[in-house]
């Protein structure tokens, strides 16, 4: 059946997000776009720290980086940092670009490995520019100081934001209206499937009005309203992989006047961890904890008292079940964001599976119809997706040495997939890392978990033997020295944020 009608359930971040992507059918007006959300039900209220491909997300969109960012009070983020994950009293940084260039066809960590072993006591952190920006505080765009430093030999900056969720949802809402996506604000209470295909055909909403639509994208959150309360997908479960099942959420102001760091902070507790993500005007906090093993009214006492200030709104307790739909893509709904899956918050990667369902549902689309190779498609790959992160989600939990909980004694002896112990053996006998397919995480993504928290690389690629030490090290100290450059002239981020897109309101 050809699509005329597409009707987005459901107004939170992947709601908006999908309505603003589609929008782009409304140019010769191919399509109806209709969005349907209800205030009084309202967003889940918390998402607020992304990964790299979020900017090239609003860059297909062409809205204006700083204008975006002031309206959501947004700052840059240049990595996570984790404390208290392989030992307490332990950090390290995640970093969004790699650590050094690949030299002689072989990963960076090959030739530092080496060098390592004749003396270069470096670490690793120092080849890379956005772990140096953000121990300490700085922040540049790679077009601005290409432009004032006048030199072509100098490291890129990756970059995501943290962005106010809400703020977000009702910058991309205006955008989508503007294109001519129809809001409609109801509840729906009602949900009409095709007595012989088993299509949704309609929704309706509380007033008793009937909103008919030929593809239907459910955004509805945790409850699946579609794909789940109609159509029956059934759910795949890793709670025994990936066990914290709870979350409460308290943002604050920092009334200690630290500025906003660029990056996320995750610190680890006795039974879970604890974001933090530094917008302009305040801190996003939340715990993120197993509820075997603590009650809600500790884990609210722990972030408390782990915060940088009064906080700004009541606590918000979540509950989830990590896994995924066994179907993203059932008859004619396709399920984005919390109502397809969800998996903990620890890498940003929900906002992430937002944006790639989108773009896999853009680039799937035709309007003469749907076909079973189109679901198929878009299941496997997207199944794929979801798996290769949760492995490198696991190995957060795994590789830790921590013993001073029930919890952590749990998640280091747990078995775990296959696909990571492999990575896992490989890199500790080796230091090779293989990304596998199109993964989302990078070398340098598992190598930096890895190390940090403390799963030793014994070997490296016999390639890097065959280099010369004094040319290598000569190789290096550049290398290091031109992150050095950039990271001592680059402004600190408050002065950036200030400077490119100070936070027009605060919500
Ligand atoms: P929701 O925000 O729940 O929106 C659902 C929408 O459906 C609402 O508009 C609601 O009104 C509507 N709706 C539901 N039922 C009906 C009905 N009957 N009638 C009409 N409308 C209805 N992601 C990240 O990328 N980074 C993070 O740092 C991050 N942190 C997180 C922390 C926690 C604790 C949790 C739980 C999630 C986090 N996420 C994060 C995930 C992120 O919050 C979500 O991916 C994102 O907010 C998208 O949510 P959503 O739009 O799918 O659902």
């Amino acid at each position: 059946m050809a699509i005329r009608q597409i009707v987005i359930v459901g107004g939170g971040t992947a709601g908006w997000m999908a309505a603003a992507a589609l929008s782009r059918l409304k140019t010769n007006n191919l399509v109806d776009i209709t969005l349907v959300e209800s205030e009084a039900i309202g967003t889940v209220g918390v998402g607020e720290a992304t990964i790299p491909p979020f900017v090239n997300f609003n860059e297909l969109l062409e809205v204006d980086e700083s204008e975006m960012l002031s309206a959501v009070q947004g700052s840059f983020k240049l990595g996570i940092q984790f404390v208290n994950w392989g030992e307490i009293g332990d950090s390290y940084i995640h970093p969004f670009g790699a650590y050094g260039y690949t030299m002689g066809g072989i990963s960076f960590q090959h030739v530092w490995h080496r060098q390592r072993q004749h003396g270069d006591k470096r670490p690793l952190q120092v080849f890379n520019v956005e772990t140096m920006a953000a121990y300490f505080g700085r922040f540049s765009r790679t077009q601005d100081y290409t432009k004032n430093f006048e030199r072509e030999d100098l490291p890129p900056v990756n970059y995501a934001y943290h962005i106010n969720a809400t703020a977000y949802a009702a910058f991309l809402r205006k955008y989508a209206e503007q294109r001519g996506v129809v809001r409609q604000e109801g509840k729906i209470v009602d949900v009409t499937l095709d007595g012989e295909s088993g299509d949704v055909t309609s929704v309706q909403l509380d007033s008793g009005k009937e909103i008919a639509g030929d593809l239907f994208v459910d955004c509805s959150g945790f409850r699946g309203l579609l794909i789940e309360q109609a159509l029956q997908t059934c759910y795949t479960e890793w709670t025994h992989w990936l066990p914290c099942d709870r979350a409460v959420a308290l943002p604050c102001n920092r009334d200690d006047g630290s500025p906003p760091p660029p990056f996320t902070r995750a610190t680890a507790h006795s039974a879970g961890w604890q974001w933090q993500v530094p917008l302009q005007h305040r801190n996003g906090n939340g715990h993120v904890y197993c509820s075997s093993f603590m009650e809600a009214d500790e884990a609210h006492d722990i972030l408390v008292n782990n915060i940088a200030g009064k906080p700004t709104a009541d606590p918000n307790h979540l509950r989830f079940v990590t896994g995924h739909r066994n179907k993203f893509w059932n008859r004619n709904v396709v399920a984005v964001g919390l109502a397809a899956g969800f998996m903990e918050p620890l890498e940003s990667t929900s906002i992430h599976l937002i944006n790639t369902a989108v773009d896999k549902l853009i680039s799937m689309l035709s309007l003469d119809g749907i076909t079973d190779a189109q679901r198929d498609t878009f299941n496997r790959l997207t199944a794929r997706e979801y798996a290769r992160i949760r492995d490198f989600l696991i190995l957060h939990y795994k590789a830790t040495e921590r013993t001073d909980s029930e919890f952590w004694n749990y998640c280091r002896t747990m078995s775990v997939p296959d696909t990571l112990t492999q990575k896992i053996e490989l890199f500790k006998a080796t230091g090779q890392i293989f990304r596998e397919e199109d993964e989302l995480f990078t070398e340098t993504s598992w190598a930096a978990v890895m190390m940090g928290q403390r799963i030793p690389m014994i070997g490296h690629n016999p390639v890097a033997d065959t280099m010369d030490l004094v040319k290598t090290r000569k190789e290096l100290d550049e290398m290091e020295q031109s992150i050095r450059y950039v990271v001592q002239n680059m402004p600190s981020h408050e002065q950036f944020l200030a400077q490119y897109c100070p936070a027009r309101e605060a919500a």
